[in-house]
């Protein structure tokens, strides 16, 4: 115990010795404390959150090598660059490096010089890498970015399952201890049992950071919108994530003539060219970096000062880690999602695209539309994203959120919630938004009218509205938990519980209205900003999104990986 004390102690002491920092932060100090007791650890941070000092300090506490697992070469050297400019003798090896270089490093561990190596995952199937690592008191194995062992993550890689047969082929089994900033379940689940962790100490901290203020901004004209936010913010490093590499050269362009210093990177550009789009980022020489998702993983800059998401990203996990970019000093910082029902469209199509099982597609599915819940959703948005996760909340709202700083006053839907309830009952609740939508409007189409829905007594009862607008308040409704989505690619809309007690009359439902209430006089920005959902023309939208799938398809076609 006492013993246990001090390494704690020296712990702390070289966090300030090499590192500067006068403590650890919440959550780190458990996680160190963990790994220095002996036990598997898995420490879940958010991105930014400090996941690499918790195996650095114990790294430099152990007597052997720290064996670190991580997934990209530029993000291994960025690392090791700055540990050998603290003064942490620690290497890599990768595949940029020569043979005889390679050699070195492997006989510097030998020695004992070296307190922490790099590898990527793919290395450890390599049996002359294993025979050479056998030799080697290895203390610890981290593996960093641990959520691509699993199928449920984002970014899975077939090689993190080569860390466990490496682990159990070691002379003496060493403390494995993995990281990664995705918390849900299944990931977790899969973290556990394909690394084979023993025992592990769990750590789950810090998701919802209070600097980060979250918008899901609904209807706006996106391009005008980053356009402006960019020139507001032009001494300001942020960065713009959008679906294809299209839409980013697009947007990319439209900043430069604006007169905006911006960058761009994605995939479809060389090697070099995203080098220094990236370098020009980093050194703060560019403001606003427009990307695909292949920007960021490992990006350690931390005044980053807003993140907008020009699409909808596929599943929360992806969005958190995106969105998680902005603010890593601690500072206020935005996070502005601008949500359109197109990027549905975009994501379910991705989906189909994309060959796997069937399980894998419901589960994709499952997540999608908790995403869509998440842009939906009326509540204080750090909550919906703690609940989540699973992390235990205050219940106290953010009050920066684009939910908490919504003007609109709440009101009585009860009586439309009973409408759109009783018609989904009366349609025997086999069918999706859409027809419901369009059987609440009245509409002739032929579905309608092969089912005979134009006989129901709900039949165009919500006549004076647009069909948009009534699947917009059927997605809040779901988004609120009074409906529920089956899986798959045609969703049906579903009663739950809560729906029930409405159509009995044993529930008021208080929402803020999809659309903005008049009685006031006084129209509020927000307000006017909701409200332009519903200026796009149908026919618009259906362009755009054919345009973009047509895109997609394309760029999925020559992706390379
Ligand atoms: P992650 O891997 O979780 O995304 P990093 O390990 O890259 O995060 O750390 C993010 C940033 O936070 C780095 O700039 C790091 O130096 C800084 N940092 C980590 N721990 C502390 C601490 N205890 N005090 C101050 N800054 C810290
Ligand atoms: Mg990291
Ligand atoms: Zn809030």
């Amino acid at each position: 115990m006492n013993d246990q004390i001090t390494r704690l102690e020296q712990a702390r002491e070289y966090l300030q010795k090499y590192y500067g920092y006068p403590d650890f932060r919440e959550g780190q100090r458990k996680i160190v404390e963990s790994i220095l007791t002996g036990g598997d650890t898995l420490g879940i941070m958010p991105t930014g959150g400090g996941k690499s000092i918790c195996y650095q300090i114990p790294a430099l506490i152990f007597s052997g090598l720290t064996l670190v697992i991580s997934p990209l070469i530029s993000l291994m050297k960025d690392q090791v660059d700055g540990l050998l400019t603290m003064g942490i003798s620690a290497a890599y090896i990768n595949s940029t490096l020569s043979g005889k270089e390679v050699n070195e490093r492997i006989r510097a561990a030998k020695r004992g010089e070296l307190k922490l190596l790099y590898v990527a995952p793919e290395r450890l199937e390599l049996d002359w890498f294993r025979e050479e690592m056998n030799s080697l008191e290895i203390s610890c194995v981290a593996v960093d970015e641990a959520h691509c062992v699993s199928q449920w993550g984002h970014d899975f890689r077939t090689s993190y399952l080569a860390v466990y047969p490496f682990v159990n082929g070691l002379p003496k089994r060493p403390i494995v201890a993995a990281f990664t900033a995705t918390a849900t379940p299944e990931v977790m689940d899969d973290m556990i049992s394909l690394l084979r962790l023993n025992k592990p100490s769990v750590f789950v901290t810090g998701l919802g950071r209070d600097n980060l203020a979250m918008s899901v901004l609904r209807g706006e004209n996106k391009r005008e919108y980053v356009l402006k936010y960019a020139m507001e913010h032009s001494h300001q490093p942020g960065i713009v994530y959008a679906a294809t590499r299209k839409e980013v050269d697009d947007l990319y362009e439209r900043l430069r003539d604006s007169g905006i210093p911006a960058g761009r990177y994605h995939a479809g550009l060389s090697d070099r060219e995203r080098e220094q789009s990236q370098e020009a980022f980093l050194y703060d020489d560019i403001r606003v970096m427009v990307a695909t998702n292949a920007f960021g993983m490992g990006i350690d800059k931390s005044n980053v000062r807003y993140v907008i998401h020009f699409n909808m990203p596929k599943n929360m996990e992806a969005y958190v880690q995106e969105a998680g970019r902005a603010g890593r000093d601690g500072e206020p910082s935005e996070c502005i999602l601008l949500f359109s029902p197109q990027d549905i469209m975009t994501q379910k199509f991705l989906i189909e695209q994309n060959p796997q099982d069937q399980d894998r597609k419901r589960n994709e599915y499952r997540k999608l539309q908790q995403m869509i819940e998440y842009c939906y959703s009326t509540q204080c948005l750090r909550w919906a994203m703690l609940d989540y996760f699973g992390e235990a909340h205050d219940h106290k709202p953010c009050g920066t959120c684009s939910s908490c700083t919504d003007e609109r006053e709440l009101v009585d839907m009860t009586r439309d919630a009973q409408i759109v309830f009783s018609c989904i009952h009366r349609m025997r609740e086999r069918f999706g938004v859409s027809l419901v939508s369009s059987v609440l409007k009245g509409s002739k189409n032929k579905k309608v009218l092969q089912y005979n829905f134009d006989h129901l007594p709900t039949y165009g009862m919500m006549r004076e509205r647009t069909e948009k607008e009534i699947s917009e308040l059927i997605n809040t409704f779901i988004a609120e938990g009074y409906l529920a989505l089956s899986e798959g690619q045609y969703p049906i809309v579903r009663l739950q519980t809560l729906a029930g007690d409405v159509l009995k009359g044993q529930h008021q439902v208080m929402m803020r209205a999809p659309e903005p209430s008049h009685s006031s006089g006084v129209e509020s920005s927000y307000s006017r900003r909701r409200r332009s959902a519903y200026d796009e023309s149908p026919s618009a939208v259906n362009e755009t999104v054919f345009e973009q799938l047509r895109l997609i398809r394309r760029e999925l076609a020559e992706k390379e990986h």
